[in-house]
């Protein structure tokens, strides 16, 4: 199973169908060119995946598909008075 290590230790994997920390997305521009009824395989194509820590909580959103390194997005804490 596909899987990377998150910068806080957390193993991550991307290989489980359905992957309980894996989240699909797509641009409302691209959802917006679609029209009519549409097969869930073919919309299933047209997103990009990001996945969960269930840790640290970040981001590691693939934006050009799993070959290629995802961006790391982290949660800002806010302060607490
Ligand atoms: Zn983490």
């Amino acid at each position: 199973m596909p899987k990377f290590a998150c910068k806080c230790g957390e193993t991550l994997g991307f290989g489980d169908i359905p992957n309980p920390i894996e989240w699909l997305f797509i641009s409302d521009s691209d959802f917006d060119a679609i029209s009519g009824l549409v097969d869930s395989e073919s919309l299933y194509c047209k997103m990009n995946s990001f996945l969960e820590c269930p840790s640290c909580k970040r981001l590691w959103i693939f934006w050009n598909g799993f070959d290629a390194d995802p961006l790391e997005y982290v949660l800002q804490k806010n302060e607490q008075s």
